[in-house]
């Protein structure tokens, strides 16, 4: 675990944070530079680089985070209107802190409704 990151020292509390969601496995907080109105970041709690360093162990975390994503949308209005969710992977792939992290991006308009199948 690197001690310079920012993700594992928000999620230690050395960095005053506000957690949306937190339990043994994940925690989820706002993006400091959103991208749309809702913008979460959901982060395990362990420290994986990126999903290139992903190992099979991993599978239930990785699977966990969507799980917590579903219910986050839920919870901020946006599983109806609709959301992205998106791993940036390395620097080329737009990641920007090396700990794993999925982005919840969704609100732009929450009176979009539910498509017909
Ligand atoms: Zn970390």
């Amino acid at each position: 675990m690197s001690h310079d990151c920012l993700f594992c020292k928000i999620i230690k509390g050395e960095i005053p944070s506000q957690f949306l969601y937190d339990d043994d496995d994940l925690v989820v907080f706002k993006d400091i530079n959103p991208a749309a109105p809702v913008h979460l970041l959901l982060v395990p709690k362990k420290h994986i680089r990126s999903m290139n360093d992903i190992q099979e162990g991993d599978g239930e975390i990785i699977s966990k985070l969507f799980m917590v994503a579903k219910q986050m949308a839920k919870e901020l209005d946006v599983d109806v209107s609709g959301y992205k969710l998106l791993f940036n992977v390395e620097k080329g792939g737009g990641q920007e802190i090396f700990h794993v992290h999925l982005h919840l991006i969704g609100g732009w308009n929450r009176r979009v409704e539910k498509v017909a199948e």
